[in-house]
């Protein structure tokens, strides 16, 4: 999961890396990753734009309160999309923590994803 999260997009670590902060002055509990790559090109986890975090040592509310506070200090950016996502999406309650797409085309994706990033350039709804 290191390998995998060092590839993750350098804006999205420094988000990881302030809820991780947040959580442990708030709550006193310790980030867990659960998820970084997933096969799907239809979701920003494809792109290392997102991560899956553990939200199983907090409470609902504290979950609720950080995923506002924290999307409160970074906005997705795009009507209708949050940074952090607190919900159960099929596999269980977590955060889902996930940024947009910049510079389109610009970005050096790991070589494997290459092939498909123009592709989803055009997707809409992206899945978590
Ligand atoms: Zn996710």
């Amino acid at each position: 999961m290191e390998e995998e999260f060092a590839l993750v997009d350098r804006k999205l670590q420094k988000i990881v890396f302030a809820m991780e902060a947040v959580m442990d002055a708030l709550y006193e509990k310790t980030l867990v990753i659960t998820s970084v790559y997933r096969d799907n090109y239809r979701s920003n986890h494809y792109y290392y734009r997102a991560v899956d975090i553990r939200s199983s040592d907090l409470t609902h509310e504290q979950c609720m309160d950080m995923t506002r506070a924290l999307n409160l200090i970074f906005p997705y950016g795009k009507a209708a999309y949050e940074t952090v996502l607190y919900h159960n999406a099929g596999s269980g309650w977590h955060f889902h923590v996930q940024i947009k797409a910049e510079n389109d085309g610009k970005r050096k994706l790991p070589e494997k994803l290459g092939r498909n990033y123009r592709e989803n350039k055009n997707a809409s709804g992206m899945e978590v």
